[in-house]
């Protein structure tokens, strides 16, 4: 029922008007366009789980499920696009969709090129290594090759922490296990629970550790398009409906919580702002 009066109501801010007139890739606004054809066209990872991940044609993670519960809030299917790291930003920008859900990291260098939602989940850069390796945390990735995906923050996380660290970029989430596995690199960078669910799927996964920790929370937020004042807030009031109602609780339990596949301790708290 509150799904339906969030979608009636945003329906009617459009109607009203209330629709940014800004034009968009598609020559109008994004929520009037989306409200329209029925579908929001979402960019997710197929290969960062338990964010986003494609088996057998079947979508699944956490990033699956809130961009699912946004679609429905908003009264529209969606449908699902694969983006990577390094062409979530270009695919968005050139008008290919309409929000990417992505594993993807608030940055204030991003924001010059998309706009985000208020953060909707927290993770930051972590490395994973073969447990033989020898390496016990960041200080000992000096002069080691560190495997790190084209496109995210990552590389400039590790920079910081371990500036002696050889950064070997790859084309993608998808590539770093295999070259960690085959030699190429030492270890690989990229967010904790990322690393922590692509161990878990090795035939192995005692051979693999995560020293150190995280390096910093970052806040993950909905990419959006610039300038579609509109659209993030229908967006942002999805995601807030959430987060009051108990879905976001929902979603997380089913990918964090003590009964998951992979239970981890989540701390995080959506901003919301008050009706
Ligand atoms: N959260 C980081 C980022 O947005 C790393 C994970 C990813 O690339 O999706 O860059």
């Amino acid at each position: 029922m509150r799904h339906l009066i969030l979608a009636l109501a945003i329906l009617l801010l459009a109607a009203c008007g209330g629709g940014d007139r800004t034009a968009g890739p598609a020559g109008r606004s994004v929520l009037d366009r989306v409200l329209a054809s029925g579908t929001v066209r979402v960019g997710v990872k197929a290969d960062s789980p338990p964010f986003g991940v494609e088996r057998s044609g079947a979508r699944m993670g956490f990033d699956i499920d809130i961009a699912q519960a946004v679609a429905r809030r908003l009264g529209v299917e969606a449908a699902f696009v694969t983006v990577t790291s390094a062409d979530r930003i270009p695919r968005l920008v050139a008008g290919e969709v309409d929000m990417v859900v992505a594993s993807m990291t608030q940055t204030r260098s991003r924001e010059r090129q998309v706009d985000f939602s208020v953060p909707y989940f927290e993770d930051g850069p972590a490395v994973l290594v073969g447990t033989a390796s020898g390496i016990d945390g960041y200080v000992a990735l000096g002069g080691r090759k560190v495997g790190v995906a084209k496109g995210s923050t990552t590389a400039q996380s590790l920079a910081t922490i371990a500036p002696e660290a050889v950064l070997v970029e790859l084309p993608a989430i998808a590539d770093l296990m295999p070259a960690l596995r085959s030699g190429t690199v030492d270890a690989i960078a990229s967010d904790y629970l990322i690393l922590l669910a692509l161990r878990r799927t090795e035939a192995e996964p005692g051979r693999w550790a995560i020293p150190g920790g995280r390096i910093v929370a970052e806040p993950y937020g909905i990419a959006l398009p610039q300038d579609q004042s509109a659209w993030r807030d229908a967006v942002n009031a999805a995601l807030m409906a959430m987060w009051e109602d108990g879905e976001w609780a929902r979603i997380s339990d089913a990918w964090f919580g003590q009964q998951s596949a992979m239970p981890a301790d989540v701390r995080f708290v959506l901003p919301t702002i008050p009706r």
